[in-house]
């Protein structure tokens, strides 16, 4: 294997313990955001795995779900489209409200941003249990996507987030 493909990515992710709230232990990326080889190698990692899939447009959830998918887009030549929290997004939008622990939220994305029947990866940055990416999943088919695919830089496998969503799922740092 080269060298790249090596690489330890988890060297430069950075635990911050107690954030948000007491007892969350918080996967931050900007370290490895901030590290311009560690950033390249995982933006290639991401663009291998879906590239398989052969999407027609890849959708990031705000906001760190945007991160990779603006790359990833240019990377694989493909248009990319945004999933905002309410009220974010200018013009026409579909909305999908859905629970929280606590109460409840909503994702919305433009009417016109996808295609009927368009190939779509849905992009953010960490899989915990699955209730983002979910609601993602079902806001896209509202609007007439295919979601062939749900693509992570992390996984908290042990929560097991990837049961919840009946796509493929792909992370490329995983933790047991
Ligand atoms: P979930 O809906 O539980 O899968 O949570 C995933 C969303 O919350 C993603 O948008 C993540 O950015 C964020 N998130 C959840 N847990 C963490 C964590 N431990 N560290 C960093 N981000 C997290």
């Amino acid at each position: 294997p080269s060298d790249s493909d090596t690489m330890d990515l988890k060297r430069v992710i950075r635990n911050i313990p107690d954030f948000p709230k007491p007892g969350i232990l918080f996967y931050d990326i900007s370290t490895l955001l901030a590290d311009a080889p560690a950033w390249k190698e995982t933006v290639r990692r991401l663009a291998n795995r879906v590239r398989a899939y052969q999407p027609d447009l890849l959708v990031g959830i705000e906001s760190r779900g945007f991160l990779s998918a603006a790359p990833l887009a240019v990377e694989l030549g493909l248009g990319f489209a945004m999933i905002r929290k309410r009220g974010k997004l200018p013009g026409t939008t579909i909305g999908h409200d859905y629970a929280l622990e606590y109460g409840e939220d909503r994702v919305e994305i433009q009417a016109d941003a996808v295609k009927h029947g368009q190939r779509v990866v849905l992009l953010d940055d960490l899989l915990a249990t699955g209730g983002t990416a979910a609601a993602g999943i079902t806001l896209l088919r509202s609007v007439g996507a295919e979601v062939v695919s749900a693509a992570f830089i992390i996984e908290l496998a042990f929560l097991r987030g990837r049961e919840r969503l009946d796509v493929a799922v792909d992370s490329i740092i995983t933790y047991d």
